[in-house]
């Protein structure tokens, strides 16, 4: 079957780069792995894919140069932290010399779970990533922040990291790097089923069967996923309308292989009703939620706002109605008062009556702080309305 039909369109990719393809068992990254990855990556990049790579590999790293013992490690939260500490410095120097090479520079971005139960992180984290994303020599790493999170806030395992953030950035897929192919109708590590699993292509439901054969599947030394949680993953990222697939992330060229349409690995294939909710959710923002405030803009920011594309700037702002927090939706008035555009703000209402008309050099000055941040509303949060 040609899958070229599902990647024909897409744009936002998300890599995740299990540990046991990174890191062999002495602890050693497997380069030509590495050197692989970059050359996928570089050539996407020149046809303007935007792609953030999650990757696991630290903690693993860092257990054989701090000579931990790999058993005993795996159970104990301090040793795994600072292996995390230390592993994770090696693996980007690793990734940016690797990737360097390939004219691409390496962005590291850590997070934890908790980074975005708060509005106001979240949206930065977000705006953060679109702004990364819309370079082109630059590839975001993402990794958990092991060191800091513990268990019961902590996401655990890059797997469902993965499909958190592929969902956060609204990308199109999500390609999994395991050391298998892809999922079979049982164990393949399972010596018992040696010669008698069929591999599955295609699969349009996950089903408590698999659920099932993927419990048993022991988890690997080292690394906390599995196809357990492969496959939970996989669910969230159907369910989010993203199409996913799990392949050998040893095979030549594997990323550009799949998004070119090759039969390469499991296809998880979302149904029509998720992939349209996805490409909805700008519409569903303009009408699902119910705005808190409204902004009034002059004719220069609506002209702006309205055929260039632009976000929303303080400098445009004449008034602002309503109290509301960053995150929060907000309606964008013209001067005669008609709605123009929805958006998600990223100050509150009492900072944007302070920085109103204000150019951009102005906003610290009269925050008395600095945001990072110069658009009231970024694009990529904002839709129009007419
Ligand atoms: N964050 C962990 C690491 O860098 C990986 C977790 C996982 O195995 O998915 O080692």
């Amino acid at each position: 079957m040609n899958r070229k039909v599902y990647f024909e369109h897409v744009k936002r990719i998300v890599v995740k780069a299990g540990t046991n393809i990174l890191v062999d068992n002495q602890g050693e990254l497997y380069e030509d792995f590495l050197n692989n990855l970059a050359e996928d990556l570089s050539s996407l990049k020149k046809e303007s894919k935007e792609i953030v790579l999650v990757t696991s590999g630290a903690v693993r790293m860092g257990v054989f140069k701090l000579g931990y013992d790999p058993l005993v490690s795996v159970q104990n939260t301090q040793m795994k932290q600072a292996a995390a500490a230390v592993g994770q410095v090696i693996l980007m120097q690793k990734y940016q010399e690797i990737l360097k090479k390939f004219g691409l520079w390496v962005a590291q971005v850590m997070v934890t779970r908790s980074d975005f139960r708060i509005w106001e992180k979240y949206l930065n984290i977000l705006n953060t990533f679109n702004y990364l994303l819309k370079n082109p020599q630059v590839i975001p790493i993402v990794n958990e922040n092991d060191t800091i999170s513990t268990e019961g806030i902590e996401f655990g395992e890059n797997d469902t990291l993965a499909a958190f953030i592929a969902n956060k950035i609204e990308a199109d897929v999500l390609i999994f790097l395991s050391n298998i192919p892809g999922v079979y109708s049982g164990d393949p590590k399972d010596p018992r089923h040696q010669g008698s699993l069929e591999f599955i292509p295609v699969i349009e439901d996950i089903t408590p069967e698999m659920e099932q054969a993927a419990q048993h599947a022991k988890m690997t030394k080292g690394s906390r996923g599995g196809m357990y949680t492969k496959l939970q993953a996989c669910k969230m990222a159907m369910n989010f309308g993203i199409y996913t697939v799990i392949a050998h992330g040893h095979e030549k060229n594997v990323v550009r292989r799949i998004l070119y349409g090759e039969e390469v690995g499991t296809l998880f294939l979302p149904g029509k009703r998720q992939v349209q909710r996805r490409r909805n959710r700008k519409n569903w923002l303009a009408h699902a939620l119910f705005p808190k405030g409204k902004i009034k803009v002059d004719s220069g920011a609506k002209a702006a706002i309205c055929h260039q594309g632009a976000s929303l700037l303080p400098s445009g702002i004449k008034e602002v109605e309503g109290n509301f927090v960053p995150g929060d939706l907000v309606s964008v008035v013209d001067l005669e008062s008609h709605e123009i555009a929805r958006g998600l703000v990223s100050y509150s209402s009492e900072e944007i009556v302070k920085i109103k008309g204000a150019k951009s050099g102005e906003i610290k000055a009269r925050l008395g702080y600095e945001r990072g941040e110069d658009e009231v509303i970024h694009r990529d949060n904002l839709v129009l309305l007419v």
